[in-house]
C-alpha cells in the first residue's frame, strides 16, 4: 500500500525558518541548512555541482553567479556551521590549512603575528616558511601565560593565533583573558577549534574574533575528506576575509561540502561518546607503570583542567602520553597497535595512534620541539568509536611489545 500523497508543495519546516537559534544544538546541527528541497521534497538537500548560473540579465546578478564566489551546496554547509557556532558567518575551504592561510593574507609585510608554541606543525610551517616571505614576523609564545602573551604584543601585531586545545601538549587557553589582551591591543584574535569543536566549545561566545576548524578531522569525522572552516561573530571581517577567499580561491568543493554537512550531523554525538572513551583510556594509563605523564585537560592532574572544566562541556578526544622509553621504543609502541592506525589526522571514527616528534610535528625546527617539550618519548592518540575496552587491550599489548628489550 502506497503512502498518501500530499499535494502541497514542500516546505521547510516551520520552526526551523522561524528562529533555529531556540532549537538545541545537535537538532540545529541536522536541521539548518538542510531544509527541505523545495523542488522535489528531498529530505537532502542535493549537491549543486554547476560552475556558473544563468543571471537575469547582463550586468545583474542572482544569489548565485559562480561557484568560486558561492555554491549552493557549500551555502548550505555555512549556514549550518554559523548556526553552530553562533556567529553571524562562516567560509568553507578547500582544507584547514587555507582557512588558517586565508587569515594570515588579512596582514600585510612589516605585520606581526603571536602564535601559541604548541599549534599545529602546519601552522608552525606556515607562518615561519610561508607568511615569512611577505615580510610578516611570528614570535610564538606560551598561550595558557596571559602576561606572556601581553608582552609578545608590538605595536605591529596585528594577530593572537592559538588553539582552544595546544596541539600536541593539550594546553588550554583562557579565551576570555586572550580576548581581553587582544582587545585592550586592538588585535585580532583567531583560534584552531580543530581539538575542541563547536560541540564543546564555541569560542566566538568567549569573543574570540575568528575560529578555524580543519573540517578534515571532526566535523567530516570519517576520514574521507579534506576542508577547513573560518567562522565569525562581526559582518565587516567577514565581510574582508570573504574578498581574501574569494580572491584567493580556496573553497570548499560541492561533494566535499555535503560530506562535512553530513559529518556535522553526528558530531556532537560522536564527540561526546568518544570524549567518554578517551577519559578511561586517560585514567588507564595515567596508573600505567611505564607511562611518565598523559596530558588530557579531564584529568584533575592536566594544568589548567579547572579551566577546561569551566570552559568546555567536555574533555574531548584527544590525548597525549609520554612513556618512559626513548624515540626507538616510543615508534615501536605506535607501529605495534592493531586497532589504533598508525597515521596523522584525528577526529574520525577509527583510532588513531602517532609520534609527534616524527610525525605531526616533524615541520617544527629540533631545537623549537626541544623548547617547547615535544619529547621523543611522546605519543598522541585521537580516540575513536571503537569500543573502549578493545582500544585499552589494544595499547595495552602496544606497550608491552614496543618497550620489550629496550
Ligand atoms: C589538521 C589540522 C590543521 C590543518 O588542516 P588540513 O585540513 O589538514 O589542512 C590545522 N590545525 C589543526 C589543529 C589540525 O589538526
Amino acid at each position: 500500500m502506497s503512502e498518501p500523497q500530499d499535494a502541497s508543495p514542500p516546505e521547510a519546516a516551520e520552526h526551523t525558518t522561524s528562529d533555529p537559534q531556540q532549537l538545541q544544538f545537535r537538532t540545529r546541527a541536522i536541521h539548518v541548512g538542510n531544509e527541505i528541497d523545495p523542488q522535489t521534497g528531498a529530505v537532502v538537500p542535493p549537491i549543486h555541482l554547476a560552475s556558473t548560473f544563468r543571471q537575469p540579465g547582463a550586468g545583474e546578478w542572482g544569489e548565485f553567479d559562480y561557484s568560486r564566489s558561492g555554491n549552493p551546496t557549500r551555502s548550505r554547509l555555512q549556514q549550518t556551521l554559523t548556526s553552530l557556532e553562533g556567529g553571524c558567518g562562516s567560509l568553507a575551504f578547500s582544507s584547514g590549512m587555507a582557512a588558517i592561510h586565508c587569515v594570515t593574507m588579512l596582514l600585510e609585510s612589516g605585520q606581526h603575528v603571536v602564535a601559541g608554541c604548541d599549534i599545529y606543525g602546519g601552522a608552525y610551517r606556515l607562518l615561519h616558511n610561508i607568511c615569512s616571505r611577505s615580510g610578516i614576523e611570528v614570535s610564538l609564545v606560551d598561550m595558557t601565560d596571559l602576561d606572556a602573551v601581553a608582552a609578545a604584543i608590538r605595536p605591529e601585531t596585528k594577530l593572537i593565533w592559538g588553539e582552544t586545545i595546544g596541539n600536541p601538549l593539550m594546553t588550554i587557553p583562557d579565551l576570555a583573558g586572550l580576548s581581553a589582551v587582544a582587545k585592550r591591543a586592538g588585535v585580532l584574535l583567531g583560534v584552531d577549534n580543530t581539538f575542541g569543536t563547536p560541540a564543546l566549545i564555541r569560542p566566538l561566545e568567549h569573543g574570540v574574533d575568528v575560529v578555524m576548524h580543519s573540517a578534515t578531522k571532526f566535523l567530516g569525522g570519517h576520514s574521507d575528506c579534506l576542508g577547513g572552516t573560518l567562522s565569525v561573530a562581526d559582518s565587516e571581517l567577514f565581510d574582508r576575509l570573504y574578498y581574501v577567499q574569494n580572491a584567493t580561491g580556496a573553497v570548499l568543493d560541492p561533494f566535499s561540502s555535503f560530506l562535512v554537512a553530513r559529518g556535522l550531523k553526528t558530531l556532537d554525538l560522536r564527540v561526546r561518546e568518544q570524549s567518554r572513551s578517551t577519559m578511561q583510556l586517560a585514567t588507564w594509563l595515567e596508573q600505567h607503570p611505564q607511562v611518565r605523564r598523559v596530558l588530557y585537560p579531564g584529568l584533575p592532574s592536566h594544568p589548567q583542567h579547572g579551566l577546561a572544566d569551566s570552559q568546555f562541556s567536555g574533555f574531548g578526544t584527544m590525548l597525549c602520553f609520554e612513556l618512559e622509553g626513548d624515540f626507538q621504543q616510543t615508534a615501536r609502541v605506535c607501529e605495534a597497535t592493531k586497532l589504533f592506525h598508525l597515521a596523522v589526522s584525528l577526529g574520525a571514527v577509527e583510532s588513531l595512534i602517532e609520534q609527534p616528534a616524527s610525525m605531526s610535528h616533524a615541520s617544527y625546527d629540533a631545537a623549537d620541539r626541544e623548547r617547547f617539550g615535544i619529547s621523543d618519548g611522546l605519543i598522541r592518540i585521537s580516540v575513536g568509536l571503537e569500543a573502549a575496552a578493545d582500544l585499552q587491550s589494544d595499547l595495552e599489548q602496544a606497550i608491552a611489545a614496543g618497550m620489550a628489550g629496550g
